[in-house]
């Protein structure tokens, strides 16, 4: 009751930090930086010559891997782990529930004599087999033969975790069933940027572009958080277990000062970073920025980006590592999109380019004409591909939590559209109209794509609001949910660009014939054709206004505006055709996503409304009942001593009682019907369920506002944002 709440405002005020001061004074950070990392630098001191290159010609190259070469490598990675402390290895993979999944298994075989040995072969390591059975399948494996296995992604290197109580070695891996379709969120990211490599390269081959390295996705992801004093948690059944608040009132301040953003640092979050810091730092993730986010205690941590693969893998350690250090200081880290409602919720801006280590960022203007016509071409087929299968990248975004974001004037549309900035926009309006004369700030250009001139990208040229932002030399999709993976999506952008690289390389072949001299005419019309058919996803201006919603139909620009809206594009005939064609996904594979995703939606409405109905019986109900019989015994009290008082906050707090009953009973009715079908399931839930939570958390809202706060047990907005 409302002892916790009180004991919980204690707690924080007599916080003591645990821990001690870090100091990188006596290790420096250059030390600790990939100290627990399975790195480059350890195999090649470490592992045979031959050994080392042939694993290196994997890892940079993606040649295959000689299999040969396992044992050894596997033998010098247990030594070099249990010289680390390490007693067990684990596969770490990813599930598609969104998390990190692994499974211990110690190195220790005994000897025979009564003792044991360390051991760990080639075999373990390539290839683990956890019991599965219990991770979504999505129908993709009957239970019968309720068998995946992980198979070691050898471009992820290996890492020592520690725990107070020993370390363990940890094998980035692939998850996939025994006929080999994916189960995981890495298989179709790595198959992705395969497909991509291949159309990216002929382009590039048009334009002389020699590498040796496979081209591939570069991401940067900006992660947002929510830190909150762990004693708070425990009176809020919702935040336990949703990681939302299903009821709270708004404080009577909210973020419209904007003192948050960029502000002061309190001094328990800085330590908070810091360790984090430090602890992926250890894991060789390369975390640069850290900042106060928009709203009260929320957050911002991001990387130096990485190729995609090994990005998504560190983001998903960040994650770990957030959860995890929160807990050491007190706190709890909220990863959830929206923790309160009337406050910013939080995203993950994901940073995306294509290239490779020799050609830097294929979005990268570059200093001569030549580079500026190839950085158009790509350009213009990232437009051509937002433009095609935007619904896609939509879909790749459908959550629960991420629903109550989007489109909330916080975070982007629904509705995708690319933002180029006003002289990108000016160069291509000139292209097609079919004269390039100059470029409006400059005003030096009088040429065609052959000679176009230097493109400075100004990066502060900056609209927040367009959900896939140029910015520079890359482009940023802002949609991303704070709590997802950032595979999903760049699965659908990779397949996607590769798709349109595709289609122009397949053009420009055509239209040179093998001629280099050809080259430029025919880059022109290309560009020209594809900002003529696909510019109307081209938009520069406010993505939260009413105009655009309006425009971007007249567009004919899709707006899923919920998960279930959304995620139907997954099977759709587009989408099957695109990720069939570049061998991404099957067919079965692709619904068999739309099934566990609609699932999980329908899974947290469930766990959500069960959660309103709980809550609102048991903590609210009675708060209010107590408060009625307080201000109805002190009418009857004055009514004895000859007052005929009629009090109006008795009136309120009974008719909002009466309110609360009708609206948790009308939630229990319409949560007894079942539809058939998962997405039925979905849209009653969306549809139905949600806005009957939402009438009951009104009506306790508006309680909360008149009860008086000795009464009221939950932790109120303006405890848990402004209490540090
Ligand atoms: P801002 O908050 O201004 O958007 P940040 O510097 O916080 O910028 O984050 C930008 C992210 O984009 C960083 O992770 C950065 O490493 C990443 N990034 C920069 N260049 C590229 C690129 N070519 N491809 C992908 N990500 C990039
Ligand atoms: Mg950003």
């Amino acid at each position: 009751g409302i002892k916790a709440r009180l004991d919980a405002i204690s707690a924080i005020i007599g916080y003591k930090p645990a821990h001690a001061p870090l100091n990188f004074s006596e290790t420096k950070p250059t030390d600790v930086f990939g100290c627990n990392v399975f790195s480059d630098k350890v195999m090649r001191e470490r592992l045979p010559k031959h050994v080392y290159k042939s694993l290196k010609k994997t890892i940079e190259l993606g040649e295959k891997l000689d299999a040969s070469i396992a044992d050894t490598v596997a033998n010098t990675m247990k030594d070099w782990a249990i010289e680390r402390g390490a007693t067990h290895f684990t596969h770490v993979f990813y599930p598609l529930t969104g998390l990190t999944a692994e499974k211990h298994d110690s190195f220790l075989v005994p000897d025979g004599k009564g003792g044991a040995i360390a051991e760990f072969s080639g075999k373990l390591l390539i290839q683990g087999e956890p019991d599965a059975s219990s991770f979504p399948s999505g129908g993709l494996r009957s239970t019968f033969e309720a068998r995946g296995y992980t198979a070691w992604d050898v471009t992820s290197p290996a890492y020592i975790l520690e725990n107070p109580n020993g370390t363990f070695l940890c094998i980035p891996t692939a998850f996939v069933s025994w006929t080999g379709e994916a189960l995981d969120k890495k298989t179709p990211l790595l198959r992705s940027t395969q497909a991509l490599n291949k159309q990216a390269k002929r382009v590039l081959q048009l334009f002389g572009v020699e590498t040796k390295l496979p081209v591939g996705s570069f991401a940067g992801p900006e992660q947002e958080y929510f830190l909150i004093d762990r004693n708070f948690v425990f009176s809020r059944p919702d935040l336990l277990i949703a990681g939302r608040t299903l009821f709270g009132a708004k404080p009577a301040k909210g973020q419209e000062f904007e003192d948050q953003y960029f502000g002061v640092i309190p001094r328990r979050v800085l330590s908070f970073m810091m360790e984090v810091e430090r602890e992926l730092y250890k894991l060789g993730v390369p975390v640069k920025t850290r900042h106060n986010e928009v709203a009260p205690s929320q957050f911002e941590i991001a990387p130096i980006f990485e190729t995609g693969n090994l990005a998504t893998d560190h983001n998903q350690m960040v994650m770990t590592v957030l959860r995890t250090v929160a807990k050491r200081y007190g706190m709890i880290c909220l990863l959830h999109e929206k923790p309160f409602a009337g406050i910013n919720g939080s995203g993950k801006h994901l940073n995306y380019s294509i290239g490779n280590a020799e050609l830097g960022s294929l979005y990268d203007p570059g200093d001569t004409p030549h580079e500026n016509a190839q950085f158009l071409v790509f350009c213009a087929a990232a437009i051509r591909a937002v433009h095609k299968f935007g619904a896609l990248l939509r879909a790749t975004v459908a959550t629960p939590s991420n629903d109550h974001r989007l489109g909330a004037n916080e975070a982007p549309p629904a509705i995708m559209s690319v933002y180029l900035g006003e002289q990108l926009t000016d160069v291509f309006e000139q292209i097609k109209k079919g004269k390039v004369e100059g470029s409006k700030q400059k005003g030096v250009m009088s040429i065609g794509v052959d000679t176009l001139p230097p493109l400075p990208m100004d990066p502060g040229d900056r609209n927040r609001t367009s959900p896939f932002a140029f910015t520079g030399n890359r482009f940023e999709f802002r949609a991303v949910g704070s709590s997802q993976s950032i595979a999903g999506s760049q699965v659908a952008l990779n397949a996607m660009m590769a798709e349109s690289l595709d289609y122009i390389a397949t053009k420009l072949e055509a239209a040179t014939g093998g001629d280099p001299a050809k080259l430029n005419a025919a880059v022109q019309s290309v560009i020209q054709e594809i900002i003529k058919e696909h510019d109307a996803v081209v938009f520069n201006g406010d993505g939260y206004s009413e105009e655009w919603h309006a425009e971007a139909a007249k567009r004919g620009l899709p707006n899923l505006k919920t998960t279930p809206d959304a995620l139907p594009v997954l099977t759709s005939p587009e989408v099957v055709k695109l990720f069939t064609t570049y061998g991404v996904f099957s067919e079965a594979e692709l619904k068999s996503r739309e099934e566990i995703y609609l699932e999980q939606y329908v899974k947290t409405l469930q766990t959500e409304a069960n959660l309103v109905v709980r809550m609102a019986k048991t903590i609210i109900f009675p708060a209010a009942m107590r408060y009625q019989s307080e201000l109805a015994a002190a009418c009857a009290n004055l009514k004895a001593i000859g007052h005929d008082y009629k009090m109006d906050t008795l009136e309120c707090v009974t008719a909002k009682l009466r309110d609360l009953q009708t609206k948790t009973a009308e939630l229990e009715k319409i949560m007894e019907h079942t539809a058939d079908g998962a997405l039925a399931e979905a849209k009653h839930m969306c549809c139905t369920v949600l806005p009957a939570m939402n009438e009951v958390r009104a009506v306790a809202d508006a309680l909360e506002a008149v009860v008086a706060d000795d009464l009221w047990s939950l932790p109120s907005y303006q405890e848990m944002l402004f209490i540090r």
